[in-house]
């Protein structure tokens, strides 16, 4: 049996709350066509109530958007979920994304609220969302440090007043994958059948995907993402690896996604560019060194087939093809097809020449230029006088 894995992109809300981000709202609206392009599911487009400019960007997005759900976040008061609605009214899929939260540590140090009191408001919350709109998700702040038998409760009230999707944020990245999984489970046992669950992790300890996967393989449908991973502190779970790891392993976890792949590269750098965070070169599947080889037995391999050290295709991706770059670690193989890039063609007492002079020259130091292969080409050409 394979199912669909729901994808619930929160680069406009989680994402844009990394410190230093403010996108303006044509920004935003940028942002979102493009993630309409790449085929999420739900564009979470912000919180409304932060700022009037994210109001406003909010508005716009749920009014441009047509074939992805548009979700905005609120805080369960009566007056964010009017507000909250006035926003995403108009989108042809609306989704109300009410949140409380739920650990003790939260609701002693910064609620000032008994678990009843909590409970209640969860309640009468996600029935006013109801009103408005038959798609609520309820998402328990901090889930992941909450007493697991209330937070299955509080899950349980939600569903009863009409909650379609429960979400279970690790809201502080703490959470371990087995952990993490076993939670889900247990939350999903206890969920009626038509209620999706949810995952919405933090990249603390490095571990938002394994964790989002771990959800995923105890019953969760939906994963909250965001493209390149930014999002509050250390990140969320990164939409690109999620996707790839669908794209890579689909068949071995049961599951396939509606994302358009080749978009991928797209949206990775426009969010990168808006947000001015840029992309670490060895970051999976989207860092400028994802696809690139540059070590002698590798580059012998890929020169072959590219199977033997590749596992995805980038120009599925989008990303363009392969690269193979000379280095102090690169081979013959990788050198000799290098030259033959460059139209150039050595008898074999040359070539052996060039290629001890390169290994001189790109011992410690960037990679060597065109031109510079070109001059090691010329040299070795010219026989050297005997001694
Ligand atoms: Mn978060």
């Amino acid at each position: 049996m394979v199912d669909r894995l729901i994808l619930l992109d929160t680069t406009l809300r989680d994402g844009e709350q990394a410190p230093g981000i403010a996108l303006s709202p044509d920004e935003k609206v940028r942002i979102a066509r493009q993630l309409e392009r790449l085929g999420v599911d739900v564009i979470e487009a912000g919180f409304p109530v932060t700022s009037p400019g994210e109001l406003e960007a909010v508005s716009r997005i749920a009014r441009i958007v047509r074939t992805c759900g548009v979700a905005a976040l609120c805080r369960a008061r009566a007056e964010d979920i009017t507000l909250t609605w006035s926003a995403i009214g108009a989108a042809e899929r609306p989704r109300l994304k009410v949140f409380i939260s739920t650990s003790d540590v939260h609701l002693t140090a910064m609620m000032r609220m008994t678990r009843a009191q909590v409970l209640d408001v969860a309640r009468r919350s996600v029935a006013l969302a109801r009103r408005h709109t038959a798609d609520v998700q309820f998402s328990a702040q901090d889930a992941t440090r909450t007493d697991p038998e209330f937070l299955v409760e509080v899950f349980r009230a939600a569903a009863e007043e009409g909650a379609t999707t429960v979400s279970l944020p690790d809201t502080v990245g703490y959470a371990l994958p087995d952990e993490f999984g076993a939670l889900v489970r247990s939350v999903r046992e206890a969920m009626p059948p038509h209620v999706q669950v949810s995952t919405h992790c933090h990249d603390d300890l490095g571990l938002a995907v394994a964790n989002s996967l771990a959800g995923v393989a105890n019953g969760a449908r939906q994963v909250e993402v965001a493209v390149n991973g930014i999002g509050e502190r250390a990140g969320n779970c990164s939409l690109e690896e999620i996707a790839a790891i669908v794209a890579a392993r689909g068949p071995s976890l049961g599951l396939w996604s509606g994302l358009n792949l080749r978009e991928i590269a797209d949206t990775s750098r426009l969010v990168a560019k808006l947000t001015g965070y840029p992309i670490q070169p060895n970051k999976a599947v989207v860092g400028a060194n994802a696809f690139t080889h540059e070590a002698g037995i590798h580059q012998h391999g890929m020169l072959s087939d590219r199977l033997t050290y590749e596992i995805l295709d980038p120009e599925q991706l989008g990303l363009g093809a392969s690269r193979i770059v000379l280095g102090k670690h690169s081979g013959r193989h990788g050198f000799a097809n290098a030259l033959a890039r460059l139209g150039l063609d050595l008898p074999p007492d040359a070539f052996d020449r060039a290629f001890a002079r390169f290994k001189d020259l790109a011992d410690g130091r960037v990679p060597l230029t065109e031109d510079e292969l070109r001059r090691i080409a010329a040299d070795a050409l010219v026989r050297p006088a005997p001694a």
